[in-house]
């Protein structure tokens, strides 16, 4: 690819899952990549490797989503090492489903909220100075900001709902200086937190139009169109990649 070329992409939580798929597919695209990661170092340093081989510069960085100078650490430390920032993908994310209302514990609501939200927030203030006209923020939601279609579900989703606020108020805020700003709203994908063969698969698997899990390949196809060329006129939206869970 050479759409991306030049560019330096930041993405949260690229170890793993659809991080990971995001990251390899923007160096595929031609972009420098740095990841963030929580405690999977391997599985980081793998990625970064599979970057190597592509020819683009790819480095991983252990930073806790929910520690603010951790956030804003990463996001000096890329912009230096790096000389730029053009792209930053907000993908690190917790789950929190299952529970009733009454067993979710004040301590799980704040760490919910601190990487789920505060996080997003936080990755978006620090990279604004350095990103320049063409730059791109795009955030990962989940499709249940769109239909709650379950219960046991209210954490997560006020937490993902929320990213529609943030994505249309930044996109309001950084559309003069030509930076745009989006949102993905993936369905039932098969990762380690959402298994394609675990227990409450095919439960989710009926409430999508399509009949299926999607894949992490699927969602960075999404995140590739947002950050390239081809939508620079797209801002402040809401793009679901989520076989019709939503319909
Ligand atoms: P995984 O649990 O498979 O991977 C999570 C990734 O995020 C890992 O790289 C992990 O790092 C990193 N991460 C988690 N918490 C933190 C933290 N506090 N600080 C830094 N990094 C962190 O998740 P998915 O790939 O499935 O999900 C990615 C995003 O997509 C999330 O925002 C999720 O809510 C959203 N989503 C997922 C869906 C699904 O069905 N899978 C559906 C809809 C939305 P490490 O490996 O070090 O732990």
């Amino acid at each position: 690819g050479t759409t991306l070329d030049g560019k330096v992409a930041l993405v949260t939580g690229g170890s793993r899952g659809i991080g990971a798929a995001v990251a390899l597919r923007l160096a595929e695209d031609g972009a420098d990549v740095a990841l963030t990661y929580q405690g999977s170092t391997e599985l980081a340093e793998e990625v970064v490797s599979k970057i190597t081989a592509m020819g683009r510069t790819g480095w991983a960085v252990r930073a806790d989503s929910a520690d603010p100078k951790a956030v804003r650490g990463t996001v000096a430390a890329v912009a230096e090492r790096f000389g730029r920032l053009d792209i930053l993908v907000n993908n690190a994310g917790v789950g929190a489903l299952g529970q009733p209302i009454e067993a979710v514990a004040l301590e799980q609501i704040d760490r919910v909220l601190a990487v789920n939200v505060r996080a997003p927030y936080l990755y978006a203030q620090a990279v604004v100075e350095h990103l320049a006209e063409g730059g791109r923020i795009v955030t990962i939601g989940s499709c249940i900001a769109q239909r709650v279609a379950f219960g046991k579900s209210a954490l997560y989703a006020t937490s993902k709902a929320a990213l529609t606020g943030f994505t249309k108020g930044m996109a309001r805020e950084l559309g003069p200086r030509g930076v745009t700003v989006n949102l993905v709203h993936p369905g039932p994908i098969d990762t380690d937190m959402n298994p394609g063969d675990g227990d409450s698969a095919d439960f989710q698997r009926g409430f999508t139009a399509l009949g299926r899990y999607g894949t992490v390949a699927e969602v960075a196809d999404a995140v590739a169109y947002l950050v390239g060329e081809s939508a620079r006129y797209v801002t402040g939206a809401e793009l679901a990649v989520d076989g019709g869970f939503a319909v």
